[in-house]
């Protein structure tokens, strides 16, 4: 019998509830693990530990801190390759991309303890005689963070290390597509020296436990990344409480790809940003805004290079695009296809369920062409290996075809032209602009957002992290008389 991994609350590994099968969605006999789910009474009991064990865990001091995130950071980056294969079978994404996201998480982890040891206030005269004033970075309190099942480390990662570096104690609900990367992260950090409660990982559903934790009055912050609904629901809910919300939704990237681009390079940055993580990411490249004069070529390439890539095993050498997540993300994505072509688009290739030697969710990537922006296909996001080409005539077109959207996390452009790419940086209205590069692809030392409906509340990552996960005091100081 398989053994079920635990839920660790208040310092302790516990059973929950109830459990849920994790299944392998490049293998569909492959059972990843079996996963305890809380209650609410232990929801309960984690956030009431947390705020003691955060008040301990603050007043550690700076290098203690620091030692903790290192060793949690060093730990994953050597276990990359392990830890990576877990997660590309429990998430479906090609095993190098596993690989890099658990680096890439161990990352977050060594850059937060460095930023332990650069937290520095500011000093002012007042305006009133003898008195000084003190401006100081402190803890918000008890984070919730939820995470989802698309970047199940690298996600999670960067709000636990900044959360951790600035002081908080943190509660993770995961999403529960993806337990076996939280728990493994969870071992990681249960093992480092700190307070009881201050990090607990509670496993059960958004509706039920996401909830909950939500509603708290004694959650102090949100971190959430997923989808608008949901985030909108955790908006309405925190504002009861006024919780301090961060939220990291959707989006419909755009890529526009010049006449004096050059071609290869279009056409690889194009691929990349659509396919990439099988097209399940928040930074993918879905629509393609293409100048008329180099369509036809772009498009010729475009659709050679889509229909050679491999779609397979997440574990097999040499597949590029792995299986999509779940069952109801795949019917999600074939009645996207089935939209698509019902609104007049032309399915140029792909977008159809196809069958390897292991049942799994396995579709090939699809380029819709002749489209418009006003489609559906291209106003909501799809989260698939699907992608929409629109033909325009000018680059103001391409520009005001990129900024029609309700979302704003990413777009890019692939230009020679040096004006028109310092025009587009400056004009595009998203979070991140890219520049000859895919719309997907982010540092972890500088701010990550958008606007519109794709983010809400303060930048994550970088420096821009401690705006969330801190609140600012000023202290007035009258030294008095001097003696
Ligand atoms: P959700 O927004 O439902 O899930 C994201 C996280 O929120 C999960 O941990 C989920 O838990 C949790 N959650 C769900 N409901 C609640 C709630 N009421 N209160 C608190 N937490 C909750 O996204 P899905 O996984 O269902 O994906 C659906 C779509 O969302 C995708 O197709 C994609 O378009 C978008 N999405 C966008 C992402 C991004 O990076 N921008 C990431 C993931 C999804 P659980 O799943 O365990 O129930």
């Amino acid at each position: 019998m398989t053994e079920t991994k635990l839920n660790y609350i208040a310092g302790q590994w516990v059973a929950g509830e109830s459990v849920i099968e994790n299944w392998n969605p490049s293998d569909l006999s492959d059972l990843v693990g079996v996963f305890a789910q809380a209650n609410a009474d232990q929801l309960d009991e984690a956030i009431a530990t947390a705020a003691e064990a955060q008040r301990i865990w603050a007043s550690y001091g700076l290098e203690r801190k620091q030692a903790v995130l290192n060793a949690i950071g060093t730990e994953l980056m050597a276990r990359a390759e392990e830890l990576g294969t877990l997660l590309s079978r429990e998430e479906g994404k090609p095993q190098a991309e596993g690989k890099g996201e658990v680096f890439r998480a161990g990352q977050f982890f060594t850059y937060s303890a460095a930023e332990c040891l650069r937290q520095l206030g500011e000093t002012a005269d007042s305006v009133r005689d003898g008195i000084e004033i003190d401006i100081r970075r402190e803890p918000v309190g008890v984070v919730a963070v939820i995470s989802p099942w698309n970047f199940p480390m690298a996600t999670a990662a960067w709000k636990i290390a900044p959360a951790l570096c600035y002081g908080n104690a943190v509660l993770w609900k995961p999403a529960n597509l993806t337990p076996a990367s939280a728990v493994a992260l969870t071992e990681i950090i249960a093992r480092q020296d700190i307070p009881e409660g201050l990090f607990s990982l509670v496993m059960g559903s958004g509706r039920s436990i996401g909830q909950r934790l939500v509603e708290s009055p004694d959650i102090n912050a949100v971190s959430f990344t997923g989808s608008v609904p949901v985030g909108r629901g955790i908006a309405a809910a925190a504002v009861q409480n006024f919780t301090k919300i961060q939220l990291e939704m959707g989006s419909k990237n755009a890529l526009a790809v010049m006449e004096d681009a050059d071609l290869d390079l279009a056409v690889s940055v194009a691929l990349g940003g659509a396919f990439g993580g099988t097209g399940q990411k928040c930074t993918a490249s879905s629509r393609l805004i293409v100048h008329a004069a180099i369509h036809d070529a772009f498009v010729e390439k475009l659709v050679e290079g889509a229909k050679a890539m491999r779609v397979g095993h997440a574990l097999e050498d040499g597949t590029q695009i792995g299986p999509v997540v779940s069952d109801a993300q795949l019917r999600e994505n074939l009645d996207y296809v089935a939209l698509g072509q019902s609104e007049g688009a032309e399915l140029a290739c792909g977008g159809t369920r196809v069958e390897r030697a292991t049942e799994g969710y396995f579709m090939t990537p699809g380029v819709f062409l002749n489209t418009t922006n006003s489609m559906r296909i291209n106003r909501e996001e799809m989260f698939a290996p699907l992608t929409s080409v629109i033909k325009v005539g000018s680059y103001d077109e391409a520009l005001s075809t990129v900024n029609d959207t309700r979302f704003g996390l990413t777009s890019g452009i692939v230009t020679r032209s040096l004006a028109r790419a310092t025009h587009f940086r400056r004009n595009a209205r998203t979070g991140v602009v890219t520049v000859n590069l895919p719309t997907a692809g982010t540092d972890y030392h500088v701010p990550f957002g958008g606007r519109g409906e794709s983010s809400y509340g303060p930048r994550e990552q970088g420096k821009a992290a401690a705006e969330f996960y801190t609140t600012v005091k000023t202290a007035y100081i009258c030294a008095g008389e001097p003696a």
